[in-house]
Parts: C-alpha cells; structure tokens; sequence
C-alpha cells in the first residue's frame, strides 16, 4: 500500500471529494482501498478539514447569535433583523428578572392586559 496514491489517484480522490461523492463510493471507484484509508488520505490532504470548516461555519452563525444572546447581560430587544449587518441587540442594562431595559418592556408587555401592573412594577423600581 506504500505506493498505492498515486498521483492520478489522489487527483481522482480530490475531485471526487470536492464533488461530495461519499468516500465508500470514491474507494469502489479507484479500487483496492477501504473507505477508511479514502477517508485518512482526505485528511492528510486537508480535504475533509475545508469540508467540516464550511460545515462549522454555517453552524458557528446559529450558534454564535444565540451564544450572544444567552451571554449578554443588557436588553436582549433586536434592533433591525437577525442576519443584517447592522443588527444588534440594545444592550441597555435590563430590569430586573426582566429580558428587557425599561424602554424595551413597555414596548413588550404594551400589548398584553397587565400593563397596570407593569407601571407598578416600573413605579416601584424607580428608586
Ligand atoms: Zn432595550
């Protein structure tokens, strides 16, 4: 097997690969090698690591947004729309037990049939 990946091999492994044929099927097409040593060879030549890179980076953005959220301290309240370059969260110091500052809960419990009691609630945290 020392020199079994020769050149036009690893080309047809890189090509196939970048196509995103599974390896159990790149290692039928080039013959008397195993899905795993398809896979090994993908490694060392950095293949498989730009496939997981895109992979990650598509669940870094999910994840990164809502590691921001669950991480901030300030008002969670979205300004603009998740995903646009200029969105971001207000960030002001929130009430507290609240997800929100001031401005930003009223806004959010505007529609709801408690706001007396927000107004109390606002009322008594004032000081
Ligand atoms: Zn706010």
């Amino acid at each position: 097997m020392k020199n079994y990946w020769t050149k036009s091999k690893v080309d047809k492994l890189s090509n196939m690969w970048a196509k995103g044929v599974p390896a159990r099927e790149i290692a039928n097409k080039l013959g008397n090698v195993s899905r795993n040593a398809v896979i090994g060879k993908a490694n060392r030549l950095g293949l498989s690591k730009k496939a997981k890179d895109q992979d990650s980076k598509k669940d870094n953005k999910d994840f990164s947004l809502s590691s921001l959220v669950a991480d901030m301290k300030g008002c969670k309240w979205p300004i603009g729309h998740p995903g646009d370059e200029d969105f971001y969260f207000c960030g002001k110091p929130v009430i507290p037990g609240k997800p929100y500052c001031g401005e930003h809960c009223l806004i959010a419990y505007r529609r709801k049939d408690n706001n007396q009691k927000i107004k109390k609630f606002f009322k008594l945290n004032t000081d």
